[in-house]
């Protein structure tokens, strides 16, 4: 149930409007690959494991519903689910969908303090997404010293929009003194991990003070979260700092780059998973935009879920080395287990998708990835392959690895195919 403050937020008008413009079959293709039929569409339910198209769309009722696990609604509801949010949080996504003005009033201090957390904690980040990109374009620090950085990477201008790059500059207290001075919640700052909360005298502190921004955004498109990169080199300190977990944000449920990448694998029904930020930029700037990263973190069953819901084929590159290898053996049979359809792709010398495509056409590097992609029982072998011939004994562990991986396809069918 909706609490009175959180409605009080939105007037009726706008709700209706809102209500009366959001088309059902266009609200769930942002998170569900869709086919018509006939006239209307069927997709892979996204709210239980769906192996045959279950969800029905029907656009002339403007509503949609699972017949296998009853799941759907209006397109208010829909979001709401998917989302995990509340009807004020789902309304306001639709306003953004489809530039709906909200007109937004002064709010009392109670109505502050009412507010709901999550949405106080999205605000945060927006906050300082917002700030972040604004030093690194129109500071006289972020043009001289962050800028350039990205440009040495070959991070143009068009990305740095497209994914909302920023600058925390090198004042420790930048964005804190910012907070500040606008006014806002310095608790959610906090408890987004953007800031340090002042502590025995000493004052609050930006958290990414110095380092050039990424933010994380969901799948609907919210900041949730920051990566922070150092542009120091060899230094003692973390290459990068991600946010901490907070309660709009939890590490194992995102996948980097997905939100800018979903209609392309949609579209295209396939998706590519790297291991870094820029190597999905770099991606993007050479055309191939159905790409995401799981960013340092090992693959999750929750991340290939959500990847699933656009696409079950998945093709996952790696850079040669032992620790690349290591991951995409892990990742194997976790994706296999979701029912997913996978290829694996080494890249030739070492190098990392980012080093890999900027020397490259989007047409040659298409052409290497279809050339040397291989299904996961070759790569397998190949990879065993080269160590069996020094040992034969490895033979066995071949199989039994083998087979293993096979056994984690949920589907027989595709254990024969
Ligand atoms: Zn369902």
């Amino acid at each position: 149930m909706q609490s009175k403050s959180s409605r009080q937020m939105i007037d009726e008008q706008t709700k209706q409007l809102i209500i009366d413009t959001a088309r059902i079959d266009d609200v769930v293709q942002d998170f569900v690959h869709l086919r018509r039929k006939g006239s209307g569409f069927v997709g892979l339910c996204p709210f239980h494991k769906d192996r045959h198209p279950s969800f029905i769309v029907t656009p002339s009722k403007n509503i949609c519903k699972c017949f296998a696990c009853g799941a759907g609604g209006t397109p208010v509801s829909f979001i709401m689910k998917i989302q995990n949010c509340s009807f004020v949080e789902a309304l306001r996504y639709l306003a953004q969908k489809y530039n709906i003005p909200v007109p937004e009033r002064e709010m009392t201090e109670e109505e502050q303090e009412r507010q709901s957390e999550r949405e106080a904690l999205y605000l945060a980040n927006e906050v300082a997404a917002k700030f972040f990109t604004e030093q690194l374009l129109s500071s006289e620090e972020g043009l001289d010293i962050a800028l350039p950085y990205f440009t040495q990477r070959g991070v143009r201008s068009e990305a740095i929009q497209t994914f909302g790059l920023g600058y925390s500059p090198n004042d420790r207290r930048a964005l804190a003194k910012y907070v500040e001075a606008h006014g806002y919640d310095m608790e959610s700052f906090v408890a987004t991990g953007l800031l340090y909360a002042s502590n025995e005298g000493r004052p609050s502190a930006d958290r990414y003070h110095e380092r050039v921004i990424f933010p994380i955004y969901n799948v609907g498109g919210r900041v949730v979260g920051f990566g922070g990169r150092t542009m120091r080199k060899a230094d003692k300190i973390a290459k990068y700092i991600n946010s901490p977990e907070s309660i709009i944000y939890d590490k194992s449920r995102e996948l980097y780059g997905l939100y800018q990448a979903k209609r392309a694998i949609a579209r295209l029904d396939q998706s590519i998973i790297v291991e870094g930020y820029l190597d999905v930029i770099a991606m993007h700037q050479v055309g191939i935009e159905n790409v995401v990263a799981t960013s340092g973190t090992a693959l999750t069953e929750s991340q290939i879920q959500l990847l699933r819901r656009f696409s079950r084929n998945v093709l996952v590159l790696f850079d040669g080395d032992e620790a690349g290898v290591k991951a995409a053996l892990r990742s194997i049979d976790m994706l296999l287990g979701e029912g997913m359809q996978i290829k694996l792709l080494v890249l030739p010398d070492g190098e990392d998708p980012d080093e890999f495509v900027s020397k490259r056409s989007r047409t040659e590097v298409e052409e290497y990835f279809a050339a040397h992609a291989q299904d996961f029982l070759t790569f397998k072998s190949q990879l065993y392959a080269q160590q069996m011939a020094s040992d034969p004994q490895l033979k066995t562990q071949l199989m039994r690895d083998i087979l293993q991986s096979i056994a984690a396809i949920p589907d027989s069918l595709e254990r024969v195919v």
